[in-house]
């Protein structure tokens, strides 16, 4: 399902009908590559081979900025009229409600989306039979639900914020550019209550059955860039979308709580998102007070270390770099004694060393003092003092 866009394409893409937009774009879905070859030993995410990492751009710029997401599972394989929903349907939704709003969503800031928000979930009977669905399909049943009131918010006119991700159940047969197969999941789009020369505003996605956390993550990262397929996919190669480059049905999966999520490209930094960019390591922060101390007089400085991540106290050890404690004297490594129990501490120092190689007078001092804390657990942090 690939296909490269050039420029002529792409200039008619505003103009299109969404059908002629849909035969241009076959980047939506979810690359079904078994298995993933792109993760190293130590668990870094590398691009997928053979697909390409340059060439991202905004195109029409069309992205959801604030997303609004509603569940729809739909079938007997998620629910029972007498049982109601599964737990397996639960838990997918229960995913959907945090990722939505999570660090997930934002690593996707450089692309214009911010977090968002889930409006629930609902169940939809379906008399169990195989049938076949394509994505015009999927969409025409999406507004006929809609229609029917099964969502508690549908989109307004002009309106870009609404999300419908729709999990049939196993003997629904998805069909994608009239294709079965080959994919997990995909996005798509369409008009409610609105219609061309506007803009669209119905936008979908569909998991196969079993749907998993990876595959919604996946299509809700480019959902999100790529809402009506002419936003953030690359101009070269195949069109890849964010996820494509580095997440296929079979991950490699990035450890999010209980659950797996998809990673996906992260342009302004070259590289795929790594399970550190969620879920950031323990860091100190190290706060100097003052942080511009006066040359050649003694100076009172406290030092405070905190969690960077929470802003709770650490228990630390502390060494200030250049500390000399006579004027002028030469700068010495002097550990802080008692930093930890109190967490502040409070020095005695001459700040700056007079510089004999530039004489004559008067003495010049340049050597800033600097703070090296640590502390169990967490990797060593310095800060510098300003003269
Ligand atoms: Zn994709």
């Amino acid at each position: 399902m690939d296909k490269a866009h050039d420029d002529s394409r792409e200039s008619q893409q505003d103009r299109s009908t969404p059908n002629d937009l849909k035969r241009l774009a076959g980047q939506w879905h979810l690359p079904n590559i078994h298995p993933p070859d792109n993760v190293s030993a130590d668990g870094y995410i590398d691009p997928l081979p053979g697909w390409p990492t340059t060439g991202f751009s905004a195109h029409t710029g069309e992205v959801i900025a604030h997303v609004r997401v509603f569940n729809i599972f739909w079938g007997r394989d998620y629910g029972h009229p007498n049982t109601g929903i599964t737990t397996a349907a639960r838990d997918l939704d229960n995913f959907t409600t945090i990722v939505v709003n999570s660090s997930y969503m934002d690593h996707l800031n450089e692309y214009g989306v911010q977090r968002g928000v889930s409006l629930g979930s609902t169940w939809i009977d379906r008399q169990p039979g195989a049938k076949t669905y394509s994505e015009d399909d999927m969409g025409a049943l999406l507004v006929q639900w809609l229609d029917a009131g099964i969502a508690p918010e549908v989109p307004g006119p002009d309106d870009y914020s609404h999300l419908y991700f729709i999990y049939p159940s196993a003997d629904v047969n998805l069909t994608l550019g009239g294709k079965p197969g080959g994919f997990c999941g995909y996005h798509s789009y369409g008009y409610y209550n609105q219609w061309w020369p506007q803009k669209n505003n119905l936008f979908f996605g569909v998991m196969c059955y079993p749907a998993s956390p990876n595959v919604i993550s996946h299509e809700l990262a480019e959902a999100c860039t790529d809402r009506s397929l002419n936003a953030w996919y690359t101009t070269d190669g195949k069109g890849a979308e964010i996820g494509d480059v580095c997440d296929s049905c079979g991950g490699p999966p990035l450890g999010f709580g209980p659950w797996q999520v998809g990673s996906y490209w992260l342009d302004s930094k070259s590289r795929c998102l790594q399970e550190d960019d969620l879920f950031p390591p323990p860091r100190l922060n190290v706060a100097l007070n003052p942080r511009r101390v006066p040359l050649g007089r003694p100076v009172d400085v406290t030092i405070t270390i905190t969690d960077a991540r929470g802003g709770w106290p650490v228990k630390s050890s502390a060494v200030i770099h250049n500390f000399t404690p006579r004027p002028g004297g030469y700068p010495v490594d002097q550990p802080v004694p008692g930093v930890g129990s109190p967490l502040r501490t409070t020095e005695t120092f001459y700040a700056g060393k007079e510089n004999t190689d530039r004489l004559p007078p008067p003495p010049v001092y340049d050597v800033a003092p600097s703070v090296t804390v640590q502390a169990p657990g967490y990797p060593p942090e310095s800060a510098s003092f300003l003269l």
